[in-house]
């Protein structure tokens, strides 16, 4: 395994937007594995599949992709379409836009509670740090994906900061919440995140923890990349 830079933290709490700037400034691959979740939420949304669906359906339904990151385009591929076990580029399904909207968050964070789910992601995350440096950010980075990264960070901001950040994201998107709505959907997200029995988000005690809520993206990059430049 290459060096992991893993970062854990709630919904809106900036993990993305660090990562990247982060990752670019140090020449580290970028590993946005909340895309994965959201990737695998929308196959299964399009398979008829929901919350009640049972663990048997929803790993026969993983079973038949693969989901790949290709630059910055993340994408689904069907393994019926591969040839030999190879890609051929018209057969991946672009989805990077797709996966952006509150209703694929949603179910993100719901089926991201399952079993088939989390097992069908772990050795995909994993892989991407067998050949390259990654920075890998999300919620089990640093307590089950990673447990050995190189540097641990739980990165945080309060919940109206986070809401407040959400909006505006949406809104960039020319989505159309109100401030409500994202409060309610941190909320509703940050309890399943932290009340589920599988992967819950935690902070443990060797990530260094840091509160966003009055920094700007450049502050905190400057203090992650201290803790680094440091040992
Ligand atoms: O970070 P993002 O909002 O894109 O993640 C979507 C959802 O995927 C989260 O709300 C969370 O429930 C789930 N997720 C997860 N574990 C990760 C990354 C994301 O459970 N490592």
């Amino acid at each position: 395994m290459q060096k992991v830079i893993a970062i854990d933290g709630p919904s809106g709490a900036g993990k993305s937007t660090i990562s990247k700037m982060l990752a670019e400034r140090i020449g580290f691959q970028f590993l946005d594995t909340g895309a994965l979740y959201r990737t695998a939420a929308l196959y299964l949304i399009e398979k008829g599949l929901d919350e009640n669906s049972s663990d048997n359906d929803i790993s026969s339904a993983l079973e038949e992709i693969q989901i790949k990151f290709i630059g910055d385009e993340i994408c689904i591929v069907n393994k019926s379409d591969l040839k030999n076990g190879i890609l051929g580029f018209s057969l991946c399904r672009d989805i990077s836009q797709e996966i952006r909207t509150p209703k694929i968050g949603h179910y993100a964070s719901v089926f991201s509670a399952r079993k088939p789910v989390r097992d069908f992601l772990l050795n995909a995350q994993r892989d991407a740090a067998i050949s390259n440096n990654i920075v890998a950010e999300g919620r089990d980075m640093t307590t089950v994906v990673f447990p050995f990264a190189w540097k641990k960070f739980y990165l945080d901001a309060s919940e109206i900061e986070r809401a407040n950040r959400r909006y505006k994201q949406l809104e960039a998107k020319g989505i159309k919440i109100s401030i409500q709505e994202a409060i309610d959907d941190i909320k509703e997200r940050d309890h399943r995140d932290m009340s589920r029995d599988i992967a819950p988000l935690r902070r443990t005690e060797d990530a260094i923890y840091i509160d966003s809520t009055n920094l700007s993206p450049q502050e905190i990059i400057d203090l992650i990349f201290k803790v680094i430049k440091n040992n």
